[in-house]
Formats: structure tokens, sequence, C-alpha cells
């Protein structure tokens, strides 16, 4: 057995793999799509699959690795090893045994945990927020996922803490993928920005973002898609940022008068690509809406960047080896 760890960062797009050892440098990793058809068996085929890439890449069998985490969307059971209510996910019916049946494909115990406390340990325990005793991790991406850490420890609350994506920050605002409205996702996460993009076109605005879009290959407004449009100053790409930048300033501000945390983590497709400008506008956008305006938090990018879900997957494995699932 090595004393190399496993992690994988289950998404509903990709599904990346990183093998760390214990200074918790990455010695290999992958990145492989999520698949959209099928059912839970491919998706744990998939992640094994991007797990074997990775390990191959850092030179050892995935059978002798001392654990395997996963961070997961999802419902996650810890202790029963089982993900439930992955929407994201194909054909994802009950409580699936994630922990069990990738243990028996890749013949190394696993762990699971929530995908966006996952990444948001990671970044208390190894990356921008090891210097606070509380955090908030904002991750900007498809949705907006939050993660908390309250006096050095996770607060995962009766089970769905964290949801910072559904702050209200307008009432009866914006319609938001949650099926509610007005909240902070509804005007920052991607998928809500590229539906209201969508919608203006339809309506005759013009933009470079699709066009942007098929140039790189894609069939979505990804993040580099975004990126590149504000480069190149087009109007409506800035605009929509600029409104999602307002409504995360309003929403974490909002939070953080709750909560009174140390520091605030920006992470996410988004919020890594478009990095410490934008994180000092969201900090600029969170000032006027924070009570105690003369002692704002600090505001950091994730130091962990894009592989931080499967970093931080991988040290779930290394802490959780006494109990391991399957
Ligand atoms: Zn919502």
């Amino acid at each position: 057995m090595t004393s190399a760890r496993g992690g994988i960062d289950l998404g509903g797009t990709k599904i990346q793999a990183a093998i760390v050892d214990d200074a918790h440098d990455v010695l290999g990793q992958s990145r492989h799509e999520t698949p959209t058809t099928g059912g839970p068996q491919d998706v744990i085929e998939a992640m094994a699959a991007a797990l074997e890439e990775a390990a191959s890449q850092a030179g050892v069998q995935p059978a002798t690795l001392a654990g395997v985490g996963v961070g997961s969307p999802g419902y996650v059971d810890e202790r029963a090893g089982t993900v439930a209510s992955a929407r994201n996910l194909p054909n994802w019916e009950g409580a699936v045994p994630v922990g069990e049946l990738l243990s028996q494909r890749i013949g190394a115990p696993v762990h699971l945990g929530n995908d966006v406390q996952v990444a948001t340990d990671a970044e208390a325990e190894i990356g921008a927020g090891r210097p606070y005793r509380s955090l908030i991790g904002v991750f900007w991406g498809t949705g907006v996922g939050g993660g908390l850490i309250l006096d050095g420890r996770p607060w995962l609350g009766r089970r769905s803490a964290g949801e910072i994506g559904h702050m209200v920050v307008k009432v009866d605002g914006a319609q938001c993928p949650c099926g509610r409205r007005g909240c902070m996702e509804a005007y920052a996460g991607r998928a809500a920005m590229e539906a209201r993009a969508r919608k203006l076109v339809e309506r005759g605005a013009k933009t470079d973002l699709f066009k942007i879009m098929q140039e790189r290959g894609r069939t979505r407004l990804t993040s580099g898609v975004w990126a590149r449009a504000l480069k190149r100053g087009d109007k409506l790409a800035v605009e929509l940022v600029d409104r999602a930048v307002e409504a995360l300033g309003a929403g974490i501000a909002s939070a953080v008068n709750l909560l009174d945390v140390e520091a605030v983590i920006i992470g996410g497709g988004l919020g890594i690509r478009l990095g410490d400008p934008f994180a000092q506008r969201i900090a600029a956008a969170m000032q006027p809406h924070l009570f105690a305006d003369d002692t704002p938090p600090a505001v950091h990018v994730a130091a962990l960047g894009d592989l931080g879900g499967a970093i931080g997957a991988a040290l779930l494995a290394g802490k959780r080896v006494e109990q391991p699932v399957g």
C-alpha cells in the first residue's frame, strides 16, 4: 500500500480525479465528462476511469491507494456511503451506494462528502482560508454553491447548510433554477446567466457570446467563453457579469451580516477563471450591504483552483481512513 490518496470531484458536467501525496502535492490528475445518459453504474464507471488515468500518471495502482475520497453533489450520507437527490446525474433514483460500488470497482476504501463542503474544507485546511477560523466558501459556477467553516469546523446544519446561492437578493425577483424567485443564483449562476443571454438575444440584443461559444467548440457558455467575451468588451456579457457581481455582493454581504466570518473564499469555474480582479469587485459590491462596514471580511480567490474539489476529496480519504465504506 502507498500513502498516496485519490480524490474525485463528481460534477454534473465533469469528473475530475487527482492523486495526492502526504504533502498534498498532486502526482496525477485527469478530467472526464460526466455521462448524461445511462444510470449510476455508468457514472461509477466514469469515476473509476478518471481515477485510473490519474493513478497511471502518478505511477500507482488504484488498489494500493490508502483511500479514495469523493466529493459528490446531491444529498450525501457519509456514514452509509450513499448519494441521493443528485439531480444533475443520469437516472439517479433513490440512495445509490456509491461508496460500496466504487470501492468494489477500484479495490480501495472510498469515503464520501458533499462536493462544495469538501472544496471549502480543502481551502480552509491547505488553501486560501488557512489563516482563518471562520469563513464562507462561495463557488461561483453553473450554480452558486457555498460551504461554511465556523470556529475551525465545517458547519453542515441539519444537512443543507451553506446554500448561499439561494439567499434571496430580490423579493419576487428572477426565476432561479431551483424553482424559487429572487435567489442570488438566479442572477449569478452561469446557467441562469446563459438563459438570460439567450432570452435577450431572442429579443434582438447583440452579443458575441454565442459566436465565441461556437469558435471554441462549446455547446454552453462556459467560464472561458464569458472570460473571452469580457476581454473583448462585449456589452451584453459585461452587463450580465456586472449584474452577477451585484447579486453576489448583496447575497454574500447578507451572509456575512449573519455570521461575521473572517474571510470569504471565491471559487468555482467563473470565480477561478475571472480571478482576483473580480473577487475584489465582489468585495466592493458587498461593502454597501455590510452592517459592520468598518470591518469587512478578507476576500480571496480559492488557492487550489480548479482541482480544489478533487484535492479536497483526497483530504477526506486521509481523515476518515479508520471508517472506510465498502
Ligand atoms: Zn434558488
